[in-house]
């Protein structure tokens, strides 16, 4: 009897929460469409390769100076250069900056020029693209093509985590080579990275800059796979992503199977034989201390998308930007 009693009053418990939640919840999205509505001009539009509808919200203040046909243009470019085709509808919505995209996601506030959430949502800060020295198409394709191969990953675990986690050379590589919009050129490149060393994590399949610095991880991954593409041509990169959409979290053993070669031996030539350094001090596979606190910082950076955007070196290290 008691049980049953308890029972009812574990059920009575859960609906509450539940119920709160779906509240909050339906709160949050009617605010956030509320303030669409009142500052954002709204286009819907068709993209014809693909037949995707794509939604674009842009803050009116910009409004008049943004020419729509470049968002269709970079989703049509970006299907021919990834050879995949986007199967979901879009929404893009361009912020003034990244106070107009806190108070429009909270929960995704970003000094980036723009991330990509999920598979279908890409925020766009406009005012960052500028500031950095980019132009808004450059950035859109770069979003755009983290949402197109996000649509096409089987996998919605893959989809939603190993993304964000897993071969960012890869994914961040792709993207910047296919916006063609390079932060630091091969030899400014060369320069900067005397006062570094750099380290491969293989959990994770990455590697990036010590100190650390989120300019030179993006610029290295642009060289890098800008050197794989030069070695194995377009195509061959192509079959890789191929693969990576279909088994995201295997990134390291895809590739080993495919270019019968390790990442990690890549990287290396790479940094040996183009950047002319020192195997020792410019390659080192990290230790388990520091893999144990590089999968602390990268829980803090699948939180922190200046991938992709790109910002001075000096914004990058204060980020307290989240998601991406
Ligand atoms: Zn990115």
């Amino acid at each position: 009897m008691e049980s049953i009693v308890e029972k009812s009053k574990i059920i009575k418990i859960s609906s509450i929460v539940i119920i709160t939640i779906i509240i909050i919840l339906l709160s949050y999205l009617i605010f956030v469409a509320l303030r669409l509505n009142v500052k954002y001009s709204h286009f819907n539009s068709t993209i014809s390769s693909s037949s995707i509808p794509l939604s674009v919200f842009i803050d009116d203040r910009i409004s008049e100076t943004i020419n729509i046909s470049i968002i269709n243009d970079s989703i049509q470019e970006n299907e021919i250069f990834h050879q995949i085709y986007y199967n979901k509808p879009i929404t893009l919505i361009i912020c003034l900056n990244d106070n107009e995209s806190e108070i429009i996601f909270p929960l995704f506030k970003t000094v980036a020029s723009g991330f990509a959430f999920s598979d279908n949502l890409v925020i766009i800060n406009y005012q960052n693209t500028s500031n950095l020295g980019y132009t808004l198409k450059s950035i859109i394709k770069h979003e755009l093509s983290h949402t197109l191969i996000k649509q096409n990953i089987k996998s919605f675990k893959s989809m939603m985590l190993d993304f964000s986690k897993k071969s960012l050379w890869f994914s961040e590589g792709i993207a910047l080579y296919n916006q063609d919009h390079v932060i630091y050129q091969f030899d400014e490149l060369k320069e900067l990275l005397q006062d570094y060393s750099i380290e491969y994590y293989p959990e994770s399949d990455n590697f990036h800059v010590k100190p650390q610095n989120y300019r030179l991880d993006y610029s290295l991954y642009y060289h890098f796979f800008y050197y794989l593409v030069e070695k194995y041509g377009k195509d061959k990169m192509i079959n890789y992503m191929e693969l990576m959409i279909l088994d995201y979290k295997n990134g390291l053993n895809l590739y080993s199977d495919l270019f019968n070669t390790k990442i990690e031996a890549e990287l290396n030539s790479f940094l040996i034989y183009r950047l002319g350094k020192n195997k020792q001090k410019w390659l080192t596979t990290a230790s388990t201390g520091q893999r144990l606190l590089s999968r602390f910082l990268l829980r803090n950076n699948r939180a922190n998308p200046l991938r992709g955007a790109g910002l001075p070196v000096k914004q990058m290290l204060d980020g307290r930007a989240i998601a991406r």
